[in-house]
């Protein structure tokens, strides 16, 4: 980009508007060539119990590194890829990576543990979703209940009735399913009533309002509750302070992940972090924590 400026000496595009359309459109074509080119990674966040203060779970999350743009956020290319249909081959290539990964740390002891994938709604139409998972479970040679999947409210509501179909067919196979950003799209658990929901991801937003807002910190409680009261379970979404952490923890919200842990580790130090087996002290989640 920079280089092309540099040779024409000029820049047709002087607004804001312009630039953006561009670089929007040169994203676009380098999205392209991002899986052929082996440009994604997928790295690894950790999640911790509230009660032992050990990692229970992660969640694969994708990086792009493009050889003249860097790293890409996926809240930039996601959206496209999803615009563009790459998201179908990009999501299968994550759910395949992931699984892999999971059962190569597995083997080397670290049994037990699940992963979260993020799925798109794209993912669903017109595809066989449950289908796929079931035959990448199948190579990974993985059972189904180490794979968690992590879907957004919007997602679900965008085409209820072919996504519903494709979540009870996963549920039925023994796949855990997540809603993500929970707070942030309809916020009705009883718009969730048919789903076969088993986690509640409480979104970042409500986690930095929390200390700071009683009327956050009164809704959070309230989402914590009826969750429960629901059979599901509840991971608190970027927890960065020791409040943050104690208030999740003495509201009784089953899980943390956040930078106050861990931010998304490479596979290196993620089985550095898995090896080191780090708790959380005790005396920061309370009374209710389990001794082991
Ligand atoms: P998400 O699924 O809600 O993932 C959590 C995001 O919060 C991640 O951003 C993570 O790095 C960030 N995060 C974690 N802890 C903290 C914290 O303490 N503070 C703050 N400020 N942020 C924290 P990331 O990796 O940039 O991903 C952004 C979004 O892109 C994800 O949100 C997800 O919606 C999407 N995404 C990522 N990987 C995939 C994928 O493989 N497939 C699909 N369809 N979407 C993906
Ligand atoms: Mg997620
Ligand atoms: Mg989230
Ligand atoms: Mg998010």
């Amino acid at each position: 980009c920079a280089k092309q400026q540099g040779r024409n000496g000029y820049r047709y595009y002087t607004d804001d508007m312009g630039q953006q359309a561009r670089q929007h459109t040169e994203l676009r074509s380098a999205l392209v060539g991002a899986l052929p080119g082996r440009q994604f990674e997928l790295h690894y966040q950790p999640q911790v119990d509230l009660r032992t203060g050990r990692i229970n779970s992660m969640e694969a999350l994708i990086r792009w590194r493009h050889p003249d743009l860097g790293m890409v956020s996926p809240a930039r290319f996601i959206p496209l890829a999803e615009e563009t249909g790459l998201i179908v081959p990009i999501g299968e290539w994550v759910l395949r990576t992931a699984c892999a990964q999971l059962k190569a740390w597995h083997q080397e002891g670290h049994a037990g543990l699940p992963v979260a994938v993020n799925l798109s709604a794209h993912q669903f139409r017109g595809h066989d979703v449950a289908q796929l998972v079931a035959r990448i479970l199948r190579e990974c040679d993985l059972p189904a209940r180490f794979l968690e999947l992590e879907l957004t409210e919007s997602a679900l509501m965008l085409d209820t009735g072919t996504v519903l179909k494709s979540l009870l067919a996963l549920k039925g196979m023994g796949t855990r399913l997540a809603l993500d950003d929970f707070g942030t799209g309809y916020s009705s658990l009883s718009h969730l009533n048919g789903f076969p929901i088993d986690v509640i991801k409480i979104d970042k937003s409500f986690t930095l309002e929390v200390t700071r807002s009683k009327s956050t910190a009164a809704i959070t409680r309230a989402i914590i509750v009826m969750a429960k009261a629901l059979g599901m379970k509840t991971v608190a979404e970027g927890v960065e302070t020791e409040d943050q952490l104690r208030f999740m923890a003495a509201h009784q919200c089953d899980s943390m992940q956040g930078y106050y842990y861990s931010r998304p580790l490479s596979v290196a130090d993620m089985g550095a972090l898995l090896a080191e087996n780090r708790r959380i002290p005790l005396d920061l989640i309370g009374p209710d924590a389990a001794v082991d």
